[in-house]
């Protein structure tokens, strides 16, 4: 049987118990389907801050990269110390040092969890994730925002033609294998260089492509959209800081941030990533909701399975995802966030039984 190792970072505050809900759904699925999945828990964050001074070691990097994929946990980057005393967002260096340039967003609606948005919506969106408005993407040496007085201070945004068309390619190849409509988000109105550069590519993608429809939305009206007619949406892509925001509105116009799994993909490499943040007010009292991260893992393997050409991957990743679809649909499964009391590690034992019994029926 194929060996694979799954790189798990626990990450900061509920980070540790979702990635360890996750590992016993991804245990649990690679015994039923014959995976021969291997997990390596790689400490990141500040478990790794306090044993080694950085929150992203060297010597962390280079464990996680000779792995077959990897599982992030939320990290609370936002509270960890400067860079030069050893403060690393983990997870900004694993998109750009492994060229994770594509990050996908689904946003559906669930059975039985009623959306926020009044209407059943099904949307995914593709946003850049190696540039833009991100401060720590966009410069060879040095950071991107810099005080130029005391009360002055400068962020850098890069947008170029080589990310912009590839994550473009991914949107289109994405829009192919469903609804064949493809949105892109911009601020070109504004921003007309930059964006205008984005709409550039991607009109030339969409020139490729004609039998996927194509519009183009501002992103201040897109958001007044979403809230309205969130139906009408299939792929949106966007720039880096833009899809960050859109994502979190369409996750929980969808039914809540807890149920928001997401993909880090490159050419070479793929990371699971819940949508969410490390939610320090919940942290350690096994109430987190761990189904973002669970789906997100599901992702994974399907971008394993596609990548690999294996069936038995792409089978385990439509398992995770219809015992997560009626682990969720129950309404005794309930974590706090969905108004139940079901404990995190109860709701993944929840899944990983449902799983099994998805295999046996031969899923
Ligand atoms: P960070 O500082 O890491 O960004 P945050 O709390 O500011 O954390 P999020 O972690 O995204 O931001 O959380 C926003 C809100 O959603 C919080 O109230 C948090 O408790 C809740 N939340 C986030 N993820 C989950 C989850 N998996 N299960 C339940 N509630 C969650």
């Amino acid at each position: 049987m194929t060996q694979r190792t799954l790189a798990l970072l626990p990450g900061d505050g509920i980070g540790p118990e979702i990635t360890e809900a996750t590992r016993v759904v991804l245990a649990a699925a690679s015994e039923a389907f014959g995976l021969g999945l291997a997990f390596k828990t790689i400490d990141i964050g500040f478990a790794a801050l306090e044993a080694s001074g950085s929150t992203f070691p060297d010597a962390a990097f280079e464990a996680i990269r000779a792995c077959d994929g990897i599982v992030l946990g939320p990290v609370s980057h936002n509270t960890y110390p400067a860079r030069d005393k050893g403060g690393l967002n983990p997870s900004g260096e694993l998109r750009k040092r492994l060229d994770l340039f594509a990050n996908i967003r689904p946003a559906r609606t669930r059975a039985n969890i009623a959306p926020r948005a009044g209407v059943p919506l099904d949307m995914v969106i593709v946003r850049e994730n190696t540039e833009g408005f991100y401060a720590d993407r966009n410069m060879h040496s040095g950071p991107g925002e810099v005080m130029v007085t005391e009360d002055v201070s400068i962020a850098f945004r890069r947008i170029t033609r080589h990310a912009s068309m590839r994550i473009a390619r991914e949107a289109f190849a994405l829009a192919e294998t469903r609804g064949k409509h493809v949105t892109a988000v911009h601020k070109a109105n504004v921003m007309r260089v930059s964006d205008g550069l984005f709409l550039e590519c991607c009109r030339s993608v969409a020139a490729d492509h004609p039998d996927v429809s194509y519009d183009e939305r501002i992103v201040d009206a897109m958001c007044a959209h979403l809230v309205r007619s969130p139906d009408q949406y299939d792929v949106i892509v966007t720039t880096n800081m833009f899809g960050d925001i859109l994502s979190d509105l369409a996750s929980e116009l969808a039914g809540s941030l807890g149920l928001a799994a997401s993909l880090n993909a490159g050419e070479t490499s793929a990371m699971a990533q819940a949508q969410h943040g490390s939610a320090p007010d919940i942290a350690g009292q096994d109430i987190a909701n761990p189904s973002s991260l669970i789906g997100s893992a599901a992702m994974l393997l399907t971008w394993m399975g596609q990548r690999e050409n294996d069936a038995a991957l792409l089978k385990a990743a439509d398992a995770i995802d219809a015992a997560l679809e009626a682990a969720l649909t129950s309404p005794d499964l309930r974590t706090r966030d969905l108004g139940g009391s079901t404990g995190t590690q109860a709701f993944a034992a929840a899944v990983a039984a449902g799983l099994s019994q998805v295999s046996l029926a031969g899923a």
